[in-house]
């Protein structure tokens, strides 16, 4: 239980790391920058020492203000820090402890299918940062975490044919949506992030994220509009609500789909 309690820990520090990271990716990819190179202010583009690029602890250290400008620190920063780090926390837990573990992992295995859900999860929080900030779901971010869900997938002994079922179902669900509404109720990044959630699950848990999305959705669309703070009509950042779906299926999913069946 203690190495649990420390591994899990450490797993978390990773995952913190990986946020700080993620916000770097989310930013520069949209002002076109690489991703190499030392860290500037956004507004007074003046460098960051090493001690206000701690992860979580400089943006409190400095009450979310730049040291030089003092202009405001978008609370983005330690958000996605924190989830990140919760994220990798729980992925590294349920791996060990074998809760929904995938039919094709075995007990040797269990390091293997965390290392490819916090793999995967980084560009799914990526995806989740980026469209709920810019309402678009970067093909250079989705296309790759499908590559790669379906070669870890793979090589850890999955059935390639259920995989391919997952993603011709969920893709294709939105792939239909996309010709009947001629690209108005659905982007082509919907299809590509169908295909990521059939790839990366298969139909089952595939369809269990795609549930999970629709109904997160759903319910933040009703609050939104019930608080007033949008209008009925308004643009919806799908790709959001489709990457926390695919996120809490990873974890979740087969509970949820057990809890669900034992209504039958
Ligand atoms: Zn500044």
């Amino acid at each position: 239980m203690t190495d649990l309690i420390i591994w899990t820990i450490l797993a978390s520090l990773l995952g913190i790391i990986f946020g700080s990271f993620i916000n770097v990716v989310v930013f520069r990819t949209k002002e076109g920058q690489s991703l190499g190179g030392r860290s500037k202010c956004r507004t007074c583009l003046e460098p960051i020492g090493g001690m206000d690029l701690i992860p979580i602890v400089s943006y409190f250290a400095l009450k979310g203000r730049c040291r030089r400008c003092s202009s405001v620190i978008e609370w983005q920063y330690p958000a996605v820090e924190m989830a990140t780090g919760i994220l990798f926390g729980l992925l590294f837990a349920r791996a060990w402890l074998g809760i929904g573990w995938p039919n094709f992992i075995d007990q040797t295995e269990w390091v293997a299918l965390f290392v490819r859900d916090a793999s995967i999860a980084i560009f799914l929080v990526i995806i989740f940062v980026y469209d709920f900030r810019y309402s678009y779901i970067l093909d250079k971010y989705s296309i790759p975490a499908i590559l790669l869900a379906l070669v870890f997938n793979v090589a850890l002994g999955a059935n390639a044919l259920s995989l391919l079922l997952g993603g011709l179902l969920i893709g294709g669900f939105f792939a239909i949506q996309f010709l009947v509404s001629e690209g108005k109720w659905i982007g082509g990044g919907d299809i590509r992030m169908g295909l990521l959630m059939g790839f990366l699950l298969g139909p089952a848990l595939g369809g269990v994220a795609l549930f999970v999305s629709y109904v997160l959705g759903a319910l933040t669309g009703i609050f939104l509009i019930l608080t007033k703070q949008r209008e009925l009509n308004s643009h919806v950042p799908f790709g959001t609500f489709l990457a926390l779906g695919t996120v809490i299926a990873m974890i979740w999913g087969s509970g949820l789909l057990n809890w669900y069946l034992g209504y039958f």
